[in-house]
């Protein structure tokens, strides 16, 4: 069904005339003084209720009487009007089971659970007449999201960013197929380029990733909604994963989790088909000329739990249990349903019904293949039997057909499925680590009773080193962001992915010498070395292959000291550990792997969780936040002056180069020592022309801005906020010939 959706069976006929013909676009805002006066309040004032917007309108008018400010209501309508951008809501299950669309848009029941669609009590008072949905979710369609991005000069060039680094690149390939030397975007990845080079993706396409989540909106699991959103691989990686690029796709309300995820995402996803092939006309503001965009699907993004979902695949307790579907063959415990992607061959497996296969070759593992896929997939829908179908789907690992199958313009599935840098190595990497260096529970299972060398972190050693991670969180720069909080008082409760980089892949080679046996030290380390190459914005080949190397030994390593084939140790082998043998080579395929990880979705989903303000309503008010940023989105896209980035701060001097100082600044004079002096004039030995500057008295400033936009903070300043809180962090990096 979403081969087949038409853009005409989808908007009403203003709606289709204004998506088939967009018109030329006037650059400056609206004339009209109170239209833009509200406009700009309704942006500015994102995250705030209602009532404030209604306060500062009546305020505006108590001063101006002659501007009429447009009530809330219908400023907000304008602002839909304007901005092109169109909102759709579909009923769904009451329990979350589905949505009713595409097969069940006409049922008035849930296939699964029998709960009714529609309120009962209106259907009973008014004779089945009156059909109030119980529940909805909302989806935003992205083409009128995409439009609006073409519309300004300023945003139509900022679009075109792919194209011109799609061509440097080709002229930096030439003739040759071999890979880049410096990997630097998505552009950069095989995948992208093999699509251009075979004429799939051409100068005016849009190519989307699509990227979903689960997000948990307040404390209480009540509040769990999932949430998904299209960023737009046409702008630059600077600028696009900022919220104002970042085209939302659909708030599925919860608390239930959706158990059928391909029936919430149908209405956008039949929208992006019907683009696919009718094309999204638009009117190119930085050419001044009408194009028709044809949509590429390039990626979708998820956590293992929706990814298996979306690809149809067993998940990860499946024989073949790996997200990115490679096929590797895991291994179960004697009795057990869970299997592990162990390489080598536990002892006494020899005559396991089901593990015996003897040790793979880490050089030598499968690689996820299209052909491979669609082979696999054909033997499932030709299952004669229930039984048939069971031992297909076992030895296959998919269950089902993907949704995305119906897409004709995504990458061959199943590598549209990436991984995610975000959960495998941070998340769930650092969660086994813990579980063995802490010898928690979970991990112990059967091997209770033998001596664990790695299980360190217990007792007044797991205390002592969690205060010593607390106390290093000072001289953490501010720009590495949150700190890792003391790990031992609260790594169970909530310790974010973030903190959990800085901790273990930026903190961890100095907090844990010492504190792990050598032999697990030196391993660590080999991991935090490729993990921070894999992280770069920027990697080169060279690193790229170091990378890969310390990967693929550290996962065979991990198995030699940690498991050692003892059948006992086979749940060590988790999904999060073979996952490290592809980072490598998806890098290689798609470009830095951050910029497609889940940490644009998290920082969307703390975005919209502050805008809320209505705890009784979590998932009304979600919707209602997020069609306003979707709003906001396409009016700033359009007329940017409507939220110009601020100019810089006051007080503050340029000094070229990206270099600015900032405030505070001496108010008069400050007399220099004669070691200080001294140090000035050796400094400015270098610069013949810098004689008349004055080297007795000098003005100090408190802060520098560095081209990277880091802030370095001078002495002066801070000897003043010296509390133990305080983030004095002073990052020397030290060159000498001899080191
Ligand atoms: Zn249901
Ligand atoms: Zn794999």
């Amino acid at each position: 069904m979403v081969k087949e959706a038409t853009l005409k069976s989808q908007f009403d006929a203003e709606e289709l005339a204004e998506l088939l013909e967009p018109q030329e676009h006037t650059s400056t805002p609206p004339d009209d003084p109170s239209l833009k006066l509200s406009l700009l309040n309704y942006i500015s004032f994102m995250g705030c209720s209602q009532h404030a917007y209604e306060a500062a309108r009546k305020n505006t008018r108590q001063c101006y009487p002659d501007i009429e400010l447009l009530s809330y209501y219908r400023v907000a309508r304008q602002a839909r009007l304007l901005s092109g951008v169109i909102t759709w809501e579909h009923h769904m299950c009451f329990k979350g089971c589905l949505g009713f669309t595409g097969p069940f848009a006409d049922l008035e029941q849930c296939p699964d659970c029998g709960q009714s669609r529609y309120e009962e009590k209106d259907l009973e008072d008014s004779d089945g007449e009156r059909k109030v949905p119980r529940k909805v979710f909302t989806t935003f369609p992205p083409g009128p999201q995409i439009q609006a991005k073409w519309k300004h000069l300023d945003t139509a060039e900022d679009m075109f960013y792919r194209w011109k680094k799609t061509e440097d690149l080709r002229r930096e390939r030439g003739q040759s197929d071999d890979p880049l030397n410096i990997y630097d975007d998505i552009l950069c990845g095989k995948a992208y380029l093999d699509l251009v080079d075979d004429g799939s993706i051409t100068e005016y396409d849009t190519v989307l990733m699509l990227s979903i989540d689960g997000a948990q909106l307040h404390e209480h699991k009540e509040s769990n909604c999932w949430i998904y959103i299209w960023i737009l691989v046409d702008i630059g990686p600077d600028k696009r994963y900022k919220i104002r690029n970042i085209l939302p796709g659909g708030i599925i309300p919860g608390p239930y989790a959706p158990k059928d995820l391909d029936s919430f995402l149908f209405p956008g996803l039949a929208h992006v088909s019907a683009l696919q092939r009718e094309g999204l006309h638009i009117w190119d503001a930085y050419h001044r000329r009408r194009a028709i965009s044809l949509l590429y699907l390039f990626l979708v993004l998820a956590d293992a739990v929706a990814m298996a979902q979306l690809s149809g695949s067993v998940g990860h307790h499946g024989r073949k249990g790996c997200r990115l579907l490679c096929g590797l063959l895991g291994r179960n415990k004697i009795h057990g349903a869970h299997y592990y992607p162990a390489l080598l061959r536990p002892n006494g497996f020899e005559t396991h019904r089901t593990s015996s296969h003897p040790d793979i070759d880490i050089n030598s593992l499968p690689i996820p293949t299209p052909q491979g896929y669609k082979t696999d997939l054909f033997h499932i829908i030709s299952s004669r039997t229930e039984t048939e179908y069971k031992r297909r789907r076992f030895n296959a690992g998919i269950g089902k057909p993907s949704i995305f199958a119906g897409m004709s313009r995504i990458l061959p599935l199943p590598t549209c499925f990436a991984g995610d840098l975000m959960h495998q190595p941070v998340l769930n990497l650092a969660c086994l680590l813990f579980d063995l260096w802490c010898a928690r529970p979970g991990a112990r299972d059967h091997n209770r009773f033998t001596v664990w060398p790695w299980a360190v972190l217990t007792g007044d050693v797991w205390k002592r080193h969690g205060e010593f991670v607390s106390r290093v969180a000072r001289y953490l720069p501010t720009s590495f962001g949150r700190t890792p909080r003391n790990p031992q008082e609260k790594i169970s409760s909530g310790y974010k992915a973030w903190e959990f980089l800085n901790y273990i892949y930026g903190e961890g080679p100095g907090v844990f010498y010492g504190v792990l046996p050598d032999v697990y030290y030196f391993h660590f380390c080999r991991l935090v070395r490729a993990i921070r190459i894999i992280h770069q914005h920027s990697i080169s080949r060279e690193q790229l292959a170091t990378a890969h190397e310390l990967l693929l030994q550290w996962v065979l390593d991990f198995e030699i000291i940690y498991c050692d084939r003892n059948p006992d140790r086979l749940h060590f082998v988790r999904q999060c550990v073979h996952s490290l043998t592809h980072l490598a080579r998806e890098t290689h395929r798609l470009g830095p792997l951050w910029l497609s990880s889940q940490w644009t979705m998290e920082r969307v989903i703390g975005y919209l969780g502050s805008l809320l303000r209505q705890p009784s309503n979590p998932f009304r008010n979600l919707a209602a936040q997020t069609k306003r940023v979707a709003h906001t989105n396409a009016l700033v896209a359009m007329w940017p002056d409507f939220e110009r980035t601020k100019g810089d701060p006051h007080g503050s001097e340029d000094l070229g180069n990206s270099y600015l100082l900032l405030g505070p600044k001496d108010t008069s004079h400050h007399q220099l020592l004669p070691i200080e002096r001294e140090a000035l004039n050796i400094f400015f030995s270098g610069y013949p022309d810098a004689e008349d500057i004055d080297r007795q008295t000098v003005y100090r400033w408190g802060r520098l801005r560095i081209p990277t936009e880091q802030v370095a903070r001078s002495r002066w300043k801070e000897l003043e906020r010296c509390s133990d809180m305080a983030r004095t962090d002073r990052n020397v990096k030290v060159c000498t010939e001899s080191i």
